[in-house]
Parts: structure tokens; sequence; C-alpha cells
């Protein structure tokens, strides 16, 4: 939590000093410390309860900016360019509504209209051939 305060602080004081001078070489500092940062976990706890619902033998899913794997290494995950476009656009739609709001749409519409016609689903599986989906993201 500490680096997160302090990476916030930075943000702010870089935001600040930006709109004073303009400086284009700060505009960079900027855009570097708004990418968002995505982690990843391996052998999670909530990605094997998934893959046992799902009834599939290796599973990812994504918490926030955490993309959860259960039965497939991190090396192996980021060599499947589909699979992680796939879980990058889940980060981005947690971005775009919030945590909460997000967990709570994609559940409803999951017991709505069952995983595979689940409108995020969908969206996420159309990322999965765009290339611009990881451009502003980076997995740390
Ligand atoms: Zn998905």
């Amino acid at each position: 939590m500490p680096v997160v305060i302090q990476l916030n602080e930075l943000l702010l004081q870089v935001i600040s000093l930006y709109f004073l001078c303009g400086d284009p070489e700060l505009h960079c500092i900027l855009l570097i410390l708004m990418v968002i940062k995505v982690k990843i976990k391996e052998r999670s706890v909530l990605a094997r309860l998934a893959a046992y619902r799902l009834k599939s033998p290796s599973v990812a899913i994504v918490f926030g900016t955490t993309i959860c794997l259960w039965n497939v290494s991190k090396e192996t995950f980021l060599k499947n360019e589909r699979w992680v476009r796939h879980e990058l656009e889940h980060v981005r739609q947690y971005q775009k509504k919030g945590f909460f709001l997000f967990l709570f749409l994609y559940l409803r519409e999951s017991i709505s209209n069952g995983y595979y016609k689940n409108r995020f689903e969908a969206e996420a599986r159309r990322a999965e051939a765009r290339k611009d989906v990881i451009e502003d993201m980076v997995i740390i």
C-alpha cells in the first residue's frame, strides 16, 4: 500500500508540474506513470474454483488488475498472445466500470446469459485479435 500512495503522490506532482510548465518530458513521465500495471498470480485458488465451475483444465480469471492463473504457468500464458489480450480486455473492463460495479455486472450477465453469451466475454473475445489492447498496459 505505501508504494501505491507514493505513486499517486508522484503522479499528482507530475500532473501539477506539467500543467504549470507544459514540458514535453513531463508529458512522457506522466504517460509512464499512468500505464496500467497488471500483475499475474499463479496457482490461484479462485482460478481453481473457476476451472472447476467451467469444467476447464486451465483457467485465467481477472480481479481488478490481477490475472489469476490455474494449471498454467505465467510463462506459458504470456506466450499465448490471444489469451493475454482477452484477459487484458477484462482488466480494461474493470478500469472502465470500477471494481465492484464490473464484478456485479459481469456476474449478472453470467447468470442471465451464461458464460459464452456474457457481453463482457464477447467483448474480450473480439479483443483477442486487436493489437491495441496492450498498448497502455504493462505486465509486472
Ligand atoms: Zn473472459
